[in-house]
């Protein structure tokens, strides 16, 4: 998978995606990921990439133009047209569900916001989707572009060590994960479960598995609801 980050801070968005599990994954070409400086791609007198906007309002917006640009560019660069993201609080809140959908995809080309946001005829003419990382407004795009980013490169093959790694977490199958541990088998009078001392696979996946349904059940009843209802039509 190729991710191209559209923003007007790309040694933010680098410096994060060059770190650790990414970092390596990047290394070893399993997943590419580039970051485009905005400000490249303003070829007006003054090289702005926002503007007042119309009918009055504090605010700036990012102007379509150099969107426009930066994304044909990348068009260009990767021989496809990728699929266009908008990070914004707009949009709709991301999910595993939706991370699995886009994991699918081979090019995806996301949108960092800034300021008031961005001029609606660019979203009009060239995003395929909004997505929002809750329902919460930060200042600008690149944490959400970095959550998206970072959420989905660990779906693409041969990013995780093992797919294992993904497929036993929290929300793959709408399910919390059980509790974990590690040594010491006892830390300050707190045992760890004896039957994840036995050795026993059998019970130990048993215990997992409800522990796993009872986590999401008390934390988040919805999501219990959800999978149960799933299960029972299945
Ligand atoms: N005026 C916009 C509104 O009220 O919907 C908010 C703009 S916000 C200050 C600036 C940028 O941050 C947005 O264009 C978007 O890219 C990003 N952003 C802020 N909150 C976000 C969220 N919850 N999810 C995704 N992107 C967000």
């Amino acid at each position: 998978m190729r991710i191209d980050i559209i923003t007007l801070f790309p040694e933010m968005c680098e410096a994060v995606m060059s770190e650790s599990i990414i970092g390596r994954a990047r290394a070893k070409g399993a997943i590419e990921i580039n970051c485009h400086q905005l400000r490249d791609f303003a070829f007006d007198k003054h090289k702005r990439v926002d503007d007042t906007t119309y009918g009055g309002g504090m605010g700036m917006l990012m102007k379509a133009e150099p969107i426009a640009l930066c994304f044909e560019d990348i068009c260009e660069k990767t021989g496809s047209r990728p699929h266009f993201i908008y990070m914004s609080p707009k949009g709709s809140t991301l999910t595993q569900e939706k991370l699995r959908e886009l994991s699918q995809l081979d090019n995806i080309t996301i949108l960092c916001g800034h300021y008031e946001g961005v001029d609606q005829r660019l979203i009009d003419e060239y995003v395929d989707e909004e997505i929002s990382i809750g329902d919460y407004v930060l200042t600008g795009g690149e944490l959400p572009a970095l959550v998206l980013a970072d959420s989905l490169s660990r779906l693409v093959p041969g990013v995780l060590s093992d797919d294992i790694c993904f497929s036993d977490e929290s929300h793959f199958d709408g399910l919390l994960e059980y509790p974990q541990y590690t040594k010491p088998a006892v830390w300050r009078d707190r045992e760890v479960p004896e039957v994840l001392l036995s050795g026993h696979h059998a019970n130990i996946e048993k215990w997992r598995r409800e522990k796993s349904l009872e986590e999401t059940r008390l934390r988040r009843p919805d999501l219990y609801e959800k999978y149960i209802s799933q299960q029972d039509e299945g």
